[in-house]
């Protein structure tokens, strides 16, 4: 459950070729990549859905703060003395120990906060005690976070513990057995209370028999107040309200240019919510907001996940605003609209054809903006609401966030990825050149008519294929648009301006097949994965059929592996042959086949092959994670300060938003 989704079908992290002329990874630091994203399609929306966009942008922007203070109470006042360092250090900023500075600085906001943000683990800063002394008490001191009479020098002793002593606040979530949990953990949700208290507390609330128990505690501090246990609502007025209000002011606009009415009740229920805290109405709110799901622009906005809390109870804030890609939905309309001809002229038995088919609309989301927990490590999928008795009855939505996902499949592709395992300069720059659009036809592909074409025997048990149905619809799925890719129908309709994008296509399957998505796959290990296990099965049964007439063939050089493919035509006629086979197994429910296919081409990896792609893969060196800058949006108005239009600028300096976002979208008082 939750907003991190990381694989969907068709949009795995294994699809995207190359990069095209856009530059991805802004920069890199330790172990963290951070990329932009594109706004495919975001011309093309009207006036109305991107002032709506712009409004919603504003409110995912505004709860910044909210987040780093949930994080750990002291990173607040350690990003404002970062800030000021970063803003106003008149020394020498040359030095390798500013250096360490600076990606100790990077590194805090990229966690939002001074611990790690998937280890959980604090910080260990790359300079001394003395130089963070040296770095604050040469900056300006009107720009500390100085409490009431303190002097830059008490700062630095109040910091130094905080920043450098390796046992203190070490983890920001401890779930170790055994301790307690609460008081082991660094996070903010609770002060001065222990596991046992908070655990009486909301067993004292909750009523196992209520089927439809709000969230209890999910928006709320707990505190020891007056020998109490206590919860400290996050509300305008309350806890956070300073930002909180600013959330508000920002949802109240965009309520007024809401696309429906039912989104405009939505965002009053939101709006509400804010103001009171009740728990009733945010779920009043998710229940209208799950079944809202025809609309061009969507977001989300709250506090969601309870990954922070170790007792799953209390959410962090966070903010996502996405669109429907109106071009990409263009290409999904061509392509559903030719369903039945595909059918009629697929390769299947026509036995197993659908006499009547009806593609499937897929919806392909982008993300617009990012904000709290989504930022900059951000989900590349949305699967909500959490509470599971609004699942249950009013539904939820679920949607992958295309562009995030492109865009960090290109770079894993890029960053010498390419240049490293494809054969030749021609397919590197076919990849380069066509590798987004042949990407995305497959994926239309595979989602739109793959999934939806063929059908069973009469009296074939659905079930028959049992663990190997799954890996088999993938095959099947993906069989059907690599046969298509290559037909003249693709340029006919426009989809397509040659067959290049298709060579492409027929390249990075081929190539991830049979070499390079195995880097995934620890040594000695079987593909379990049902999208692995496809692909594999799939390139090595196209790879053996083929070899009499030397389809394929592997090259070495200097001890390395690469794929030559030697004709396309024949490479088509053999995803041809085995889309057959696979529809002929599926519609007979032929499990002996089926397990065959599967089990021979599919799951087991040449040790000796897979220890020097590993080898060869480790040498990229590439980050373990990544995250995104957000794009810079512009209002324009006209003469009576409506506004006109939306302007997009992609920003390349992480830092420069980090500090930008610092001075733009802080409204919580350090103290
Ligand atoms: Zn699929």
């Amino acid at each position: 459950m939750g907003t991190a989704l990381f694989s969907s079908c068709g949009q795995t992290g294994e699809k995207a070729a190359a990069s095209d002329t856009f530059t991805y990874e802004v920069d890199r630091f330790e172990d963290i990549s951070v990329l932009k994203y594109r706004l495919p399609g975001f011309e093309q929306l009207s006036p109305g859905e991107k002032e709506l966009i712009y409004w919603l942008s504003e409110a995912a922007l505004c709860g910044r703060d909210i987040l780093w203070d949930q994080n750990f109470k002291y990173n607040f006042v350690i990003r404002r003395t970062i800030e000021a360092i970063i803003d106003s250090y008149s020394g020498d900023r040359e030095t390798e120990e500013f250096k360490a500075f600076i990606t100790y600085a990077k590194r805090v906001f990229f966690a939002n906060g001074i611990h790690h943000h998937y280890s959980n683990d604090k910080f260990v800063p790359g300079f001394s005690k003395e130089y963070f002394d040296a770095l604050v008490m040469a900056s300006d001191v009107s720009r500390l976070p100085l409490k009431d009479g303190e002097t830059a020098a008490d700062l630095v002793v109040r910091l130094t513990p905080v920043l450098f002593d390796p046992q203190l606040y070490a983890k920001r979530v401890d779930q170790s057995e055994g301790a307690d949990m609460i008081t082991a953990s660094a996070n903010n949700f609770y002060e001065g209370v222990t596991q046992s208290e908070v655990e009486n507390y909301y067993g004292s609330l909750a009523d196992p028999s209520d089927p439809r128990p709000v969230s209890w505690g999910l928006n709320s501090k707990v505190a020891m107040v007056d020998g109490k246990v206590t919860e400290i609502p996050y509300r305008s007025g309350g806890l956070y309200g300073e930002a909180i209000d600013r959330i508000i002011a920002n949802l109240e606009k965009a309520r007024d240019v809401a696309l429906s009415e039912t989104q405009k009740m939505e965002l009053d229920l939101l709006i509400d919510y804010y103001r009171t805290g009740d728990l009733k109405i945010w779920d009043e709110y998710n229940v209208l907001w799950a079944g809202n799901t025809d609309l061009s622009v969507d977001y989300i906005n709250g506090y969601i996940e309870t990954y922070g809390d170790p007792l799953g109870m209390k959410a962090t804030w966070e903010a996502v605003v996405d669109y429907k890609d109106i071009e990409a939905s263009k290409r999904t309309g061509v392509i559903t609209d030719n369903a039945q001809w595909f059918e009629d002229n697929s390769p299947v038995a026509p036995e197993y054809r659908k006499e009547k088919v009806t593609g499937v609309a897929a919806r392909v989301i982008n993300v617009a903006m990012l904000g709290g927990d989504c930022y900059p490590a951000s989900p590349l999928g949305i699967n909500l609401p959490n509470s599971n008795w609004i699942r249950t009855e009013a539904g939820s939505k679920s949607v992958t966030l295309a562009n995030i996902t492109n865009a960090k499949d290109i770079v894993s592709r890029g960053s010498g990825f390419l240049e490293e395992f494809a054969l030749d300069q021609p397919e590197i720059e076919r990849a380069v050149k066509f590798g987004s659009l042949s990407d995305a036809l497959h994926t239309d592909m595979h989602e739109c008519i793959g999934h939806a074409s063929g059908k069973l025997a009469p009296g074939t048990d659905p079930n028959a294929l049992k663990n190997y149905a799954s890996p088999l619809e993938e095959m099947r799925a993906d069989l059907f648009a690599l046969y298509f890719m290559m037909d003249p129908k693709m340029i006919e309709t426009g989809l397509m301006p040659s067959d290049e994008p298709a060579k492409a296509l027929y390249d990075n399957y081929i190539r991830n097949g049979l070499i390079t998505q195995i880097v995934r796959i620890k040594p000695g290990k079987d593909i379990e994965q049902a999208h692995m296990r496809c692909r594999s099965a799939i390139a090595h049964w196209v790879f053996e059929k083929g070899k009499a007439e030397n389809v394929m063939e592997t090259v070495k050089r200097d001890d390395k592996t690469y794929i030559r493919i030697n004709d396309y035509m024949k490479l088509r006629t053999l995803f041809g042959e085995m889309l057959r086979e696979v529809q002929r197994i599926k519609s007979e429910g032929d499990f002996e086949a089926g397990r065959s296919m599967i089990e021979n081409y599919g799951v087991k990896i040449d040790q000796d092959l897979h220890k020097e792609i590993l080898a060869r893969y480790e040498k990229l060196n590439l980050a373990p994670y990544s995250g995104f800058v957000n794009p810079v949006m512009t209002a324009v108005s006209d003469a009576q300060g409506n506004i006109t239009d939306v302007k997009i600028e992609y920003c390349s300096d992480y830092l420069g938003q980090m500090m930008e976002y610092g001075k733009k979208y802080s409204f919580l008082p350090v103290y």
